[in-house]
């Protein structure tokens, strides 16, 4: 979908398709330098990081196996609870396994400080995190973040995984939503 589809709905485009490619590619380049010579597995948190996990698999020139959680944070509105859920487990044992975390975006980095904590004590040789966008309140946060798409400000985005009550989705950039939308 295009933002001229939902043009009533979105008011900017923060990211467009193109920006996203180009970023997967250059970060792909140095994932496969720093992993050059170990197993990889990516670790995808649904339903968000679909797109970016798609992608950037498919950017990576080499081997690498995929698996997937499922977390609750935000339900259906516009601000983090802080309340982290499993709703689907990895099928993989992960120890002594070389994880990386792809996720769409972190914002208070909540979910991510308590999605890393949960994998480390699971054993693996090593955690680190992948973000397609991050947000200025994640700077504070006290895991580091390896790879990092976008910096974009503090605004309501949706599209390219990210949803507003389960639509938006599909859209092929990343956009901030319409206040009528939610309000
Ligand atoms: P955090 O715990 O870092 O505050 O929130 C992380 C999760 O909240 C993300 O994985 C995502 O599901 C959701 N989230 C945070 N910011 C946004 C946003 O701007 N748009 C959408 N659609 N979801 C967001």
């Amino acid at each position: 979908m295009e933002v001229s589809d939902v043009e009533k709905d979105v008011t900017e485009i923060l990211v467009s398709e193109e920006q996203i490619r180009s970023r997967l590619a250059e970060l792909a380049r140095q994932i496969e330098t720093d992993y050059s010579g170990r197993d990889l597995l990516l670790v995808g948190v649904l339903k968000g990081a679909v797109m970016v996990m798609a992608d950037l698999a498919r950017e990576l020139n080499r081997h690498v196996s995929m698996d997937w959680m499922a977390i609750s944070s935000y339900g259906s509105g516009t601000t983090s609870s802080g309340v982290v859920r499993i709703l689907k487990d990895l099928d993989t044992d992960i120890s002594g396994k070389h994880v990386l975390v792809v996720e769409d975006i972190i914002d208070t980095g909540l979910t991510l400080s308590w999605l890393v904590a949960n994998l480390r004590s699971r054993g693996p040789a090593t955690v680190s995190i992948c973000t397609l966008l991050r947000k200025p309140e994640a700077q504070r946060m006290t895991v580091e973040v390896r790879y990092v798409g976008f910096d974009i400000p503090n605004e309501f985005v949706v599209g390219y995984g990210l949803d507003y009550a389960e639509h938006f989705r599909n859209l092929r950039s990343v956009a901030t939503l319409a206040p009528t939308v939610y309000s």
